[in-house]
């Protein structure tokens, strides 16, 4: 899996053009057909899509090109996920805000575990992130500890980012920082993006 832009045309140039490279060994990926359908429920409704595979023509893997919108194994956009997540940090309870966002509580209650089990990784990363980003970047000013220290090194990296390449949502740039990963169940391949 490999975490790239929702433009469709865009990421078929770059894909044709040789500069998406491999996440496994940095070599160029080349096209290799299309994954299978999948549907990603977001704010704005049910979206269906075919994303594009890929073929390393130097390790010969192939990787499935995942919008930025979308988190790996996960049916909710990635912006549904984040709202969660940020009402839980500002006190909100699973329950209302599964009803509040159309989704069942148990899917929610699942994410905000696995983001409270991950919450120092993504601290780390967020943080390492935010400071390659902006090497002028002062100190992250501890936010009360776990998901909070989490959310806010992400929001620390998020503004970075709007800095360097300009305004892109939040959310959506967790998703290409963390390769689609917040929510894995396995975070020792981050620091590779080898899902
Ligand atoms: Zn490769």
């Amino acid at each position: 899996m490999k975490i790239v832009g929702v433009e469709q045309a865009l990421v078929e140039a770059e894909l044709v053009g040789g500069l998406l490279a491999c996440p496994s060994c940095q070599g160029t990926l080349g096209p290799w057909g299309h994954a299978r359908e999948r549907v990603t429920r977001r704010f704005s409704g049910d979206w269906r899509w075919r994303p594009r595979r890929a073929r390393c023509r130097g390790c010969q893997g192939t990787h499935v090109l995942l919008a930025d919108l979308c988190l790996l194994r996960r049916q909710d956009g990635v912006e549904v996920i984040g709202a969660a997540i940020e009402a839980r940090v500002g006190g909100e309870g699973h329950r209302p805000i599964a009803a509040r966002l159309g989704v069942p509580a148990g899917t929610v209650r699942g994410w905000l575990r696995r983001f409270a089990v991950n919450a120092e990784v993504m601290r780390v990363l967020f943080t390492r992130s935010a400071v390659a980003l902006d090497p002028e970047l002062g100190p992250i000013v501890p936010a009360g500890g776990g998901v909070a220290d989490a959310l806010e090194a992400i929001a620390v990296a998020g503004r970075a980012w709007v800095l360097r390449f300009g305004p892109w949502p939040v959310w959506r740039i967790v998703s290409r920082l963390s390769a689609g990963g917040l929510l894995a169940r396995n975070t020792s391949s981050l620091a590779t993006g080898r899902w």
